[in-house]
């Protein structure tokens, strides 16, 4: 079984939503839809208070190469347009829109499908773009930009992320079951992109049988190679799964193109298929929601804009014991402060937890056991850029190899002494970011 090989590590899986179908939550009365639910600037707000608009329409623009399309996510009337509390910790400008409960597409939009094959290049890359897709599986780098390397990279190997190595998570699982013939017809669209020499992929952690199977079947007459990987964490990260399937190594400074590859979440391979064939803008999204602490875990398909508090209601109400919901996996997902925040494109799983039976997490002294060092999959020495990290040196952390850190946690989860690796990584990366932006302005 193929996997990467520097590091990783194996949390317990807890997959308890793995064979619970998907469930359409009903949309609900009211929807929070935020201008920044990717990577870059965030879009323009289009609508103001009274507008009434139809599901699917345009009301955010993206602003600028690096932003991305925001749609109505059902048909009502704009409440208001304002900053309200967002998933990522901070306030971001939101379109309130009160739903009519008729859910009415705007015309033209989420048609029977048609065949893609006769659409050239820049129609089906203009699909996407305006169709708002961004990485489905947390990043949220808009799409079409993704599928637009500089004409000097050569994409070889197209690979789709099946391996959904986060503990808990279950929504690209169920979807690559579910909606199997979606899923590689947008991943015929992707690779068609680099023509007839890029040869496309699926990674699946090896925990996922049933969902090997299912596309096994309907990938290889198509030259899609389905690839069984390694359960281990973090499997799914993408230089890791690039170095899995290729042996290639992305090195410091390298993005996957300089390499010859290109990755793709399985959500987003279907946004791909949805907007392409059906002329269908990202709206809606499959969201696991679990933890021993909620009533019902479930995955559900939720429209973009709804709010946590009514997906907990949706799901049985957490337990009284709960005292962490995090937006997310586990490892790389983030503590939230409320509940009032909404599901955007990138929100994968809701995770209600109990975590007062977990040791004393207080910081102790470093035993240098060195058990970071063994599983940072990035071949970093963790322990030394938080020493480093805490002393402020800037300049010195950033010859440790920073910027290769891709935050996936594993540092922190095994230190014995529960020092807060990855925070202070993240303490440093951030100021690191501030001080280069104050020397460019
Ligand atoms: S969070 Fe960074 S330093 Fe820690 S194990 Fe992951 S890549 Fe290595
Ligand atoms: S795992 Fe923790 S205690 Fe061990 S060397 Fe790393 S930072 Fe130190």
């Amino acid at each position: 079984m193929k996997t990467f090989k520097t590091g990783g590590i194996h949390p317990p899986e807890s997959k308890f939503t793995e064979n619970l179908p998907i469930e359409n939550m009903p949309v609900p009365a009211e929807l929070a839809i935020p201008m920044n639910q990717h990577l870059g600037k965030p879009a323009k707000s289009l609508v103001k208070v009274g507008s009434e608009v139809k599901k699917g329409e345009l009301i955010g623009a993206a602003d600028g190469f690096i932003s991305a399309n925001v749609h109505a996510s059902t048909s009502g009337k704009v409440k208001g347009v304002k900053p309200l509390p967002h998933p990522s910790g901070q306030y971001a400008m939101t379109v309130l829109l009160t739903a009519d409960g008729k859910d009415e597409w705007a015309e033209g939009l989420n048609t029977e499908p048609v065949n893609w094959r006769g659409l050239s290049k820049e129609e089906v890359i203009g699909r996407v773009k305006n169709a708002g897709i961004v990485g489905m599986g947390g990043a949220g780098f808009p799409t079409n930009v993704k599928l637009s390397p500089p004409p000097d990279k050569k994409i070889d190997t197209v690979i789709l992320n099946g391996a959904e190595c986060e503990p808990f998570l279950t929504a690209d699982h169920r979807l690559m079951l579910e909606s199997s013939d979606e899923v590689i017809e947008g991943l015929e669209i992707i690779a068609s992109l680099f023509g007839e020499r890029a040869k496309a992929y699926i990674g699946v952690e090896s925990n996922k049988q049933d969902a090997i199977d299912a596309l096994s079947r309907k990938a290889s007459p198509k030259g899609i190679e389905v690839i069984s990987l390694k359960t281990k964490y973090p499997q799914g990260a993408e230089k890791q799964l690039i170095n899995a399937i290729t042996g290639r190594t992305i090195e410091e400074g390298e993005l996957p193109f300089d390499k010859g590859c290109l990755v793709q979440n399985i959500g987003t391979a279907v946004a791909v298929y949805e907007a392409v064939c059906k002329n269908k803008p990202l709206v809606d999204r499959i969201v696991t929601v679990s933890g021993l602490e909620i009533g019902k875990p479930k995955n559900i398909r939720a429209v973009i804009g709804t709010r946590f508090s009514d997906i907990s209601a949706f799901c049985g109400e957490p337990k009284t014991g709960t005292n962490q919901v995090i937006s997310g996996g586990p490892m790389m997902g983030k503590a939230l402060f409320t509940l009032d925040v909404p599901v955007t494109k990138t929100t994968s799983g809701i995770l209600f937890i109990n975590n007062s039976g977990i040791e004393n997490a207080r910081e102790r002294t470093c035993i240098r056991c060195g058990k970071c060092v063994e599983v940072c999959p990035q071949g970093l020495a963790p322990w030394l850029l938080a020493n480093v990290a805490q002393l402020r040196d800037f300049d010195e952390i950033q010859l440790l190899g920073l910027a290769n850190c891709t935050e996936c946690g594993s540092c922190t989860y095994v230190c014995p002494s529960k020092r807060e690796l990855v925070h202070w990584i993240k303490y440093a990366k951030a100021l690191v970011n501030n001080r280069q932006q104050r020397k460019s302005a």
